[in-house]
């Protein structure tokens, strides 16, 4: 790992990695700006001038700005817009091969697959032909991690992958072990699909209730290899069944057992999904949230991402067929973190809670208002007469809230609904050496109040401790400005699940969102976290404690 650079008085860092990321990601042949990008994507989106006129605004503004896959391809050979798919896996080689070969497809054009392995037969046993024995999901995801790891040398984005296995499957533990070892299965994400009964079983403290009768797992048994899990590094994630189909509006079309990689995208077999996010900083006006520009920017947003649908490139037939049937959009957010620093409410504040709910609410009533308009205008989804929706409308969901990790970068905002992870840090750049960042409302609000030397000591504090909460010298920092400036670590994790649980309330499909632990976390307060999320309503969710990774994105100075 290279040193990063140390530059008081240089600006704050985040102009040059936007410049990097436009160069490396978005730029095509002949385009030398932003404003470039944007007219090819417009251009290639909107069906009318007024359209185009409209799309352009939302994005050059960068009030809205879809997610990558869509800025990469829109007006290209490629032509392939989402980000998110999920596909079947079924237990014969022929289909491994043919989903293997679909997701190599998606991958090399920047989308994220997600896939549920529960179909596959367990290690060990017999196979089909009778000739030897079956090598079971574990082996199966390493395959499809490897075949990751040629596509992406071809592609601007590195394919991303979701490994799902019900917590009912006989491998189920080798399953939950299998990125024990840091490296390993490094392209894919891995999440146990967990019904309510087992979550109640939990709850309950019926630890020693056998959940597997073939394999003779007891409930505590399973759970503490989660928790396990999580502890050492994160993973694997969790998935909750009967909540994501509690929100299934076509139940008739079958069951959902997958998400995208990230989790925000709870998908049918086949279907896939494109995603666009409104900049939430650029909806504070003169310290106030400017509420009918939020629901105007969703109203627009939604035909943006509807018309996506018409003109997507689909990388298989059954993708363009089961997207058509449904015409799921997914509609986020991302900035909150600094709309509230621009309001001055703290992240962990019963205000922030409430306007998390709020903002959702708008969002996802100006999306349904919109997409009923736009069924009125030019039908509805092929299978909404099989739908759970009551009126006419165009997508069977509208709203998710996804990471957001490059274009809140582009955008130069705070990523998805997260909070900054450090006033001060280092990221890993495109390039492979790193990089300091100052957060830019952090420098706004405490560079002209402090003298040179001071603004520089502090900014060298929070490098390397990761947080302002610490500094007695009241000059320095006050109360109030500790209260504000409390980033990710200073959060406890009943706050952070608050906050997704508060979005997920009015929120179509799911929330893309890091639990953030402190490295003294114990392996009991993962398993808290995990029950109060399932009671809160949430429909997964990834933790991740300080620390327990090497390798990481974002970090602090490393230890002299
Ligand atoms: N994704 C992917 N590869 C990546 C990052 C993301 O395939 O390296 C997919 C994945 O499905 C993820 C979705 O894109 O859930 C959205 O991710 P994000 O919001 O971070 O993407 P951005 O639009 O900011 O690039």
């Amino acid at each position: 790992m290279g040193e990063a650079v140390f530059m008081p008085g240089t600006g704050n860092g985040l102009d040059i990695l936007e410049a990097e990321i436009l160069k490396s990601r978005y730029l095509r042949e002949g385009e030398e700006d932003w404003e470039d990008v944007c007219e090819r994507v417009a251009k290639a989106i909107a069906s009318t001038p007024e359209e185009y006129v409209e799309f352009l605004n939302l994005m050059v503004s960068k009030i809205f700005v879809p997610s990558s896959p869509t800025i990469m391809n829109a007006g290209t050979v490629s032509g392939q817009l989402s980000a998110c798919f999920v596909i079947p896996v079924e237990d014969s080689i022929e289909e491994i091969f043919d989903s293997l070969k679909t997701a190599a497809l998606i991958q090399k054009t920047g989308g994220g697959t997600g896939f549920n392995f529960s179909n596959i037969r367990p290690d060990g046993s017999p196979s089909v032909s009778g000739v030897g024995t079956a090598s079971g999901p574990v082996a199966l995801i390493r395959l499809f991690n490897e075949a990751t790891e040629i596509v992406k040398q071809f592609g601007r984005r590195r394919g991303a992958n979701m490994g799902i296995l019900d917590i009912s499957h006989d491998d189920v533990n080798p399953f939950i072990r299998a990125k024990r070892e840091e490296g390993k299965l490094s392209n894919f994400n891995i999440s146990v699909m967990v019904p309510d009964s087992f979550m109640r079983l939990v709850e309950q403290g019926n630890m020693d209730e056998i959940w597997n009768a073939k394999t003779g797992a007891k409930v505590g048994e399973i759970f503490s290899e989660i928790v396990e899990g999580i502890w050492r590094n994160g993973e694997p994630g969790i998935l909750f069944y009967d909540r994501i189909n509690r929100d299934n509006f076509t139940p008739a079309l079958g069951d959902i057992s997958a998400t995208n990689p990230c989790g925000e995208e709870p998908l049918l077999p086949f279907e896939s999904c494109n995603l666009g996010s409104i900049n939430l900083s650029l909806i504070v006006e003169d310290g106030k949230v400017n509420w009918d520009s939020l629901r105007e920017t969703a109203g627009k947003a939604v035909r943006f991402l509807d018309n996506e649908i018409d003109i997507n490139v689909y990388p298989v037939p059954e993708i363009e067929e089961a997207t058509g049937k449904t015409r799921k959009i997914g509609l986020g957010i991302m900035g909150f973190h600094d709309m509230l620093l621009k309001l001055g409410l703290p992240y962990d504040s019963t205000e922030a809670l409430g306007l998390a709910e709020k903002i959702m609410e708008q969002v996802t009533y100006s999306a349904v208002r919109m997409s009923r308009k736009l069924a009125a205008e030019k039908g509805t989804f092929p299978e909404y007469e099989n739908s759970i929706w009551e009126l006419p409308i165009r997508n069977a969901t509208l709203t998710a809230i996804a990471p957001t990790g490059t274009i809140s970068i582009l955008a130069g905002c705070s990523a998805g609904i997260e909070p900054v992870f450090s006033w001060v840090y280092r990221r890993a750049r495109i390039t492979g050496n790193e990089f300091m960042l100052v957060h830019p409302l952090f420098e706004a609000h405490f560079k002209p109040k402090l003298p040179e030397s001071s603004y520089d000591r502090l900014l060298e504090h929070i490098y390397t401790r990761g947080t302002l909460q610490d500094i007695t010298d009241p000059e320095i920092v006050d109360e109030e400005e500790k209260k504000l400036f409390r980033s990710a670590l200073d959060i406890d994790w009943k706050t952070h699940i608050d906050i997704q649980a508060a979005f997920q309330r009015h929120c179509h499909a799911g929330i893309s969102k890091t639990i953030n632990m402190p490295q003294k976390a114990r392996k009991d307060d993962i398993g808290k976290a995990l029950v109060y999320a399932w009671m809160q309503g949430l429909k997964g969710l990834t933790i991740y404690r300080t620390e327990s990774r090497q390798r990481v994105v974002l970090s602090l100075k490393s230890p002299v």
